[in-house]
């Protein structure tokens, strides 16, 4: 049994684990490999590590930074099939889309690339006779990144690459249900020549989680996960004295009106609702159809859904397997509960013949119709390949449908009229709104990020957001001593 281990000071860990946890293939059902969980002491080490590599990586120079930030850029491009077959294998999404989150992966480290301008600070001279004032950008210390299952890459590069590209230090604790693509990271930053210590692995369940939270070596917290945990790391971090962002989870709405394009909002709608199993934070698992949009458009999912290949996704199908059984049977659980509270099954997929091992945790696209806001399909995040329909009859029902979501993450209108889509970005509530587009995930040098309980704290992921959150700004007013006017002077200091 292959075991998987922590990456601690630039080498595999060598110690034997008191815990471990099983990691599977989702596609066959079978355990594949055995995770060593970090139990406090262990996190002692990873932070230790990179308390003493941050010492003389915040002092390296932006230039040498750089160097290994392309450095990275360039091994990640060139592994990207290795990264994306891990993810494939214990995630279960299809290779395709795992390069796709490899690739998204990418732009946030070429966004980190050109740090030297995103730290550049300000410079006023003369703000008094003789006096000139300056502000720059710190790191802020060593961060802790606690990232989820469905992006084992992407989410984590959200974060550490703007993080060391600030002169910071690392502990990264992914999901420990697939935790292989984070060691192959971490051995691509050793090969840029990124020094021993400025990023560290510690796998892990609630007690790592709880010890990097609470550890005094660690100054800032970015986590992502669901709602309930995001508020707790919230909390625990910020009681503790870190700096911290807490992304949660999702319920997006995708609002048609009767003039859009039914054809390519029914396109949408399936590839945002089904890629990735629907695991995805910013997945479309809501159609809010308006008026007459509603009959076309339920037509047209299903037809569309018909000519989906569920099954392994190494083997070319259009959707994977769910990532465990007990995720699986969830999801399940939830489209027998839309049909009981009366919702219309329009294409179910709970019996669906999937193109792979028996054991998979296999559950086909599945569309209800006629769901109403009180049902548990509706309020509850599903996080699986489940899509709602509910009818409205205006604009205005539809605003305030989604705007009465206790989650902000994305949102999407689907309309031919330009002034409606410009209400519906200033009106909505959400941090991310799509026009026509279904999964408005903000480029790199853009920050992603949610509102309500999407997300706990102020700043957003990567952009600018990402170099705020991972420094401290420092604002100096300097005189030197071309003696001038100085003097003693009890009075509150005022420009002259
Ligand atoms: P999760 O909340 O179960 O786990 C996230 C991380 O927290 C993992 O590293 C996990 O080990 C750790 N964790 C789990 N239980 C914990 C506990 N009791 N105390 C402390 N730490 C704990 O989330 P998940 O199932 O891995 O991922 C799916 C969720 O993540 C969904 O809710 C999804 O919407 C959300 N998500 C949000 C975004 C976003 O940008 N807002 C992006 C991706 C995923």
């Amino acid at each position: 049994m292959r075991q998987i281990t922590h990456w601690i000071a630039g080498k595999p860990w060598s110690g034997v684990a008191a815990r471990t946890g099983d990691v599977f293939d989702p596609a066959t059902g079978e355990v594949a490999a055995r995770v060593d969980f970090a139990e406090p002491g262990v996190v002692d080490d990873a932070v230790a590590a990179a308390r003493g590599a941050l010492v003389g990586w915040r002092r390296t120079s932006l230039t040498r930074r750089t160097n290994v930030l392309f450095a990275f850029r360039e091994l990640v491009a060139a592994h990207r099939d290795e990264i994306a077959a891990a993810i494939t294998a214990e995630h279960g999404k299809v290779l395709a889309d795992a390069g796709g989150e490899v690739q998204r992966g990418l732009e946030v480290v070429e966004f980190a690339c050109g740090i030297p301008s995103a730290l550049q600070g300000g410079y006023s001279a003369e703000v008094s006779t003789g006096v000139d004032a300056f502000s720059m950008r710190q790191p802020v210390g060593v961060a802790a990144v606690i990232s989820p299952f469905n992006f084992p890459a992407m989410v984590p590069m959200w974060f550490f690459p703007v993080a060391i590209a600030c002169g910071n230090a690392v502990v990264l604790k992914p999901s420990e249900k697939d935790p292989s693509a984070a060691l192959i990271l971490a051995d691509l930053w050793a090969q840029a020549g990124l020094p021993e210590g400025v990023f560290n692995v510690v796998h892990g369940d609630k007690v790592t989680v709880d010890a990097l939270l609470t550890h005094p070596g660690v100054d800032a917290v970015s986590f992502v996960g669901s709602t309930p945990i995001a508020r707790y790391v919230y909390e625990t971090a910020a009681a503790n004295g870190k700096r911290v962002q807490a992304l949660g989870g999702a319920k997006n709405h995708m609002v048609v009106l009767p003039d859009a394009d039914i054809d390519g909002a029914a396109d949408a709608a399936v590839s945002a609702g089904f890629g990735s199993a629907g695991e995805r934070c910013m997945a479309i698992s809501v159609v809010v159809a308006v008026g007459a949009a509603a009959d076309p458009l339920v037509a047209g999912i299903a037809e569309r859904i018909a000519d989906l290949r569920v099954g392994d996704g190494r083997r070319g199908c259009d959707m994977g397997p769910l990532v465990t059984r007990e995720h699986r049977d969830r999801v399940a659980g939830y489209i027998d509960a839309g049909a009981g509270a009366g919702a219309t099954v329009v294409v179910d997929g709970r019996g669906v013949d999937a193109d792979g091992a028996a054991g998979g945790f296999w559950l086909g696209p599945t569309l209800l119709d006629n769901v109403t806001a009180e049902m548990s399909v509706y309020t509850d995040e599903i996080f699986g390949p489940v899509l709602s329909v509910v009818r409205v009859p205006t604009y205005d029902d539809a605003l305030r449908l989604v705007n009465d979501s206790e989650y902000g993450n994305g949102s999407a209108i689907f309309t031919s009229d330009g002034a409606a889509a410009r209400r519906y970005c200033a009106d909505v509530e959400a941090g991310m709104v799509g026009v026509n587009v279904p999964i408005p995930v903000p480029m790199a040098y853009y920050s992603f990020g949610g509102w309500k309980h999407s997300l706990f704290g102020d700043t957003h992921a990567h952009g600018e957001h990402g170099v705020h959150f991972f420094t401290r700004t420092k604002a100096v007013t300097a005189r030197w001593p071309d003696r001038g006017p100085a003097a003693v002077d009890l009075h509150f200091p005022q420009a002259r």
